[in-house]
């Protein structure tokens, strides 16, 4: 498949390849859009299996960054960059060949932390560029969002709630977590301190053990709890929780989780509605990680805009309603008509040394 194939009727407006033999650096970067400010998108760093789902990965998850920041009414655009390997690979020098990589981009892409990366990876990129962010506090950065994350995960919830069941209070109501690792755990013990019913699920059996002795949460195995019984599902794992071959068991009223890419395609948004289920798009669900990442970058108070998020969920949730069309879609209207209202009109805005 072609760059431009893979690009199909998206608008990206630039795709970056990387490659440093002295290394084993390959990377390809992602830029959908630089019109509302640089685009912003972490690092993953994964051992695909070939060229070509490297470039869909990376294309799609920076579309998803774009409707996510303009969604969340911040003032930058939507990147990602993947590197095919893994952790075998990571010395300083790789991570210093990254960096200069991304300097030569000018500030059209700031990275920071995904899958595969740490903190400690972005502080050896910070010794060639300045367009990182997502380190560590001791390295002067923001620190871990994920507890951020987890919060913004609750205030759309709590919308969700109002929305349907006319009230703001979790107290009894029933929530599905799967995945209880750094944004499900903490956004588990937020559930238990509102009076929320939660029941979890992990692979790693030993991170939902410690949560059940910890809060007296129930645990059910993986293969169960997207078909418990429940108000609020809450994906909280690896994308694509939400496919044909899993919509038909669930039974909840509700779906509101941290995960990146919950539906497996957009077509699994009318597959959800078609059975009466609420979807709150994950992009507006879990925005509140990339708030605070993007406070780091611009000095902004990241608390108001995460609260915020309350108010974001019942906007989508109405405009669906008016409109006839899915949250997702809905949310989706409402990310591109930002760019397109208040963008700058121009492509390649932002690189080339600002
Ligand atoms: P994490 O790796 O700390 O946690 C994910 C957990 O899911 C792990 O404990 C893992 O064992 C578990 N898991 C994997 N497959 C599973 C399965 N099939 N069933 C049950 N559990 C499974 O990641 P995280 O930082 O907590 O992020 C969770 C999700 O939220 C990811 O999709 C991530 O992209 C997204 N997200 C995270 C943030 C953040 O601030 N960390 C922000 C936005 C979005």
């Amino acid at each position: 498949m072609g760059v431009f194939e893979a690009i199909g009727n998206d608008s990206h407006e630039r795709v970056v390849v990387g490659n440093d033999p002295s290394t084993g650096l390959k990377a390809i970067i992602a830029i959908y859009s630089t019109q509302l400010g640089p685009a912003l998108g972490g690092t993953r760093l994964f051992p695909y299996q070939n060229d070509e789902a490297a470039l869909v990965d990376a294309l799609r998850l920076a579309r998803a960054m774009a409707l996510k920041a303009s969604a969340a009414g911040l003032s930058l655009g939507g990147g990602k960059a993947v590197i095919i390997g893994d952790r075998t690979l990571v010395t300083d020098d790789f991570w210093r060949s990254y960096g200069r990589l991304i300097d030569s981009l000018g500030g059209a892409y700031i990275t920071a932390e995904d899958v595969g990366t740490t903190t400690g990876d972005m502080r050896v990129i910070a010794q060639e560029t300045r367009w990182v962010t997502g380190r560590a506090v001791k390295d002067d950065g923001g620190g871990d969002p994920s507890p951020v994350t987890a919060r913004g995960v609750m205030r759309a919830m709590m919308a969700t709630s109002r929305y349907l069941w006319d009230r703001d209070s979790l107290h009894g109501c029933r929530v599905a977590v799967q995945g209880v690792g750094k944004v499900g755990s903490s956004l588990v013990r937020h559930l238990v301190d509102e009076g929320a019913d939660v029941v979890i699920a992990d692979v790693r059996q030993d991170s939902a053990d410690a949560l059940v002795e910890e809060l007296g949460v129930k645990s059910v195995p993986t293969d169960e709890i997207l078909s418990q019984d429940c108000d609020i599902l809450s994906p909280c794992s690896l994308g694509g929780a939400l496919n044909p071959e899993t919509i038909p068991g669930l039974r909840c009223h509700a779906i509101v989780g941290s995960a990146n890419n919950q539906l497996a395609t957009d077509t699994d948004a009318a597959a959800l509605a078609a059975r009466d289920i609420l979807y709150v798009p994950d992009f507006i669900a879990n925005a509140a990680g990339l708030i605070h990442v993007a406070s780091e970058v611009d000095g902004s108070d990241a608390g108001a805009r995460v609260e915020g998020l309350y108010d974001s969920v019942l906007t989508v949730l109405e405009k669906a309603s008016k409109e006839g069309v899915t949250p997702h879609e809905a949310a989706v209207r409402l990310a591109e008509d930002r760019i397109r209202r208040e963008g700058s009109g121009t492509t390649f805005r932002h690189g080339g040394g600002e």
